[in-house]
């Protein structure tokens, strides 16, 4: 494939979530990539990041997984960053990383009078009336306690700046990364500033592009041939020239590419605007829910029309939200997985299920005072890849045996992570047919295909 390099090339990258998009900009950053030759296209079904890839939470870190690509990946996120105003275009910094055990309050435990406002005046005047008690205890804010609590807060390993999450309910506090092993981006912004930078280079992105197949050469099927999509709004299709694909469709890969073996997981978070800017803190929760918190109704999509609606207990529950402080006033929290409605054809039909968006503002209000009295800003849900092959975490990304066809998909819950290093590899597939900036041969689909 090497000497391929130098002949005409057209380019398909289907799918425009972050793998999609960061392949596209690293094909386009190549130094075989010469646009009098190659074409580079990039086919997405609806709008850019319109799935997991702007629904994510954004974290970063150099101890995730698969540790053969993380390095790279870790280390492009601040080159690109770097190189393209990241902080300020995609908010790219580096933060604190930490697993809290806590005991959650009743939502009602303490009457809030509106959003609270930093100034030791505000503190002292809460403090005083009392409006901030949780069984008879003032429930405020690490800077409101006195020596000896912040003390008894320092012993069980909580840093003085994680001052939003209430003391009260806070058990233990286990670091899992400092700024120098811990990051984060807001990815709907970064994945789309990926897109506009292969943009620049000559990438051509259509959007609302739905892939109907991928066409091969007959008899053998051996090589990718074209590729036939519809456009969304006038139903048009049209079948469009590859020399090489490059399927990056996230959780919806099987509908193209079936022996993927690729699964769609359900997820749901939210964004909450804080009642005061909060630490720069990601935290895995472990948050125990108080007696009588309260019942929540589910409805369960059981197909052809039938819905079942159920009572779900949440007294003395244990629940795992993360919980990712952002910049510019944002926290963003997610729960756990559900397998409740399959994966919808596409990403602007995928349900959102209110009760379960609720349960997660209501569990992180239990631990945090800035939460609580903040501004729900964003409830959504999208779907994230896994991988479904013994011996095989994901992702996979490389070649296929079918030559052209180039996969980069079932990045689970690290797609973030690792897509810059996704895109940088999925680059040297294209132009140079092997991995040179990270010996990835476990994660070769070629093993599990
Ligand atoms: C709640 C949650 C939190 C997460 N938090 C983090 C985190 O903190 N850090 C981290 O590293 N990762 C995180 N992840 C994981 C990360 O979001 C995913 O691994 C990543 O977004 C997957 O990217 P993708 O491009 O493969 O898929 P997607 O983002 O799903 O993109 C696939 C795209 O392909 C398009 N497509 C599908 N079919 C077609 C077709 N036929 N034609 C054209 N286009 C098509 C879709 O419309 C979609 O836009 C999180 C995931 C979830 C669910």
């Amino acid at each position: 494939m090497a000497s391929a390099a130098s002949e005409k090339r057209n380019i398909v990258v289907i799918g425009g979530g972050i793998i999609g998009c960061t392949s596209a900009y690293y094909l386009t950053r190549h130094p075989a990539y010469d646009p009098s030759k190659h074409t580079i296209t990039l086919l997405e079904a609806g709008k850019i990041a319109g799935g997991a890839s702007g629904k994510a939470g954004g974290l970063l870190a150099l101890w995730a997984y698969p540790s053969s690509l993380v390095p790279l990946s870790y280390r492009l996120h601040k080159e690109l960053s770097d190189a393209h105003g990241g902080e300020e275009r995609w908010g790219y910094r580096a933060v604190h990383c930490g697993q809290v055990d806590c005991v959650g309050r009743h939502l009602d435990a303490i009457k809030s009078d509106g959003p609270t406002v930093e100034g030791k005046e505000d503190r002292a005047t809460k403090g005083e009336h009392g409006d901030l008690k949780d069984d008879g205890k003032a429930a405020v804010s690490l800077q409101k306690r006195s020596k000896d609590a912040m003390g008894r807060l320092r012993a069980k390993g909580v840093p003085e700046e994680l001052d939003w999450v209430s003391a009260e309910g806070l058990k233990s506090y286990d670091e899992m990364g400092d700024p120098s092993t811990t990051a984060q981006v807001h990815p709907f912004q970064f994945t789309t500033a990926m897109a506009e930078l292969a943009q620049d280079k000559g990438a051509v992105v259509r959007t609302n592009a739905s892939v109907k197949s991928i066409n091969y050469t007959s008899p053998s099927n051996s090589a990718v041939d074209s590729v036939t999509y519809a456009d969304k709004e006038t139903g048009k299709e049209e079948t469009i020239p590859a020399t090489d694909i490059v399927l990056a469709a996230g959780p919806w890969t099987q509908t193209l590419f079936p022996r993927a073996p690729i699964s769609a997981l359900r997820a749901h978070s939210v964004t909450i605007r804080p009642s005061r800017p909060v630490s720069a803190y990601a935290l895995f929760t472990q948050i125990r829910l108080p007696e009588n918190f309260g019942a929540r109704t589910d409805e369960v999509n059981q197909g052809k029309g039938n819905k079942k609606t159920f009572k779900a207990r949440r007294s003395e529950q244990i629940v795992t939200p993360e919980i990712y402080a952002r910049p510019k006033n944002e926290v963003y929290a997610c729960g756990e997985g559900d397998h409740l409605v399959p994966l919808p054809a596409s990403s602007d039909l995928v349900e959102v299920d209110e009760a379960r968006c609720q349960d997660i503002v209501d569990y992180v209000a239990s631990i945090s005072d800035e939460l609580r009295c903040g501004e729900v800003t964003a409830k959504q849900a999208c779907y994230l890849p896994n991988v479904n092959a013994s011996g095989s975490g994901g992702p996979l990304i490389g070649l296929t045996g079918i030559k052209g066809l180039v996969l980069a998909a079932g990045h689970t819950c690290w797609g973030i992570q690792n897509g810059p290093g996704t895109g940088k590899l999925v680059g040297e597939f294209v132009f140079e047919g092997e991995a040179r900036s990270a010996r990835v041969k476990g994660l070769d689909p070629r093993l599990v295909l």
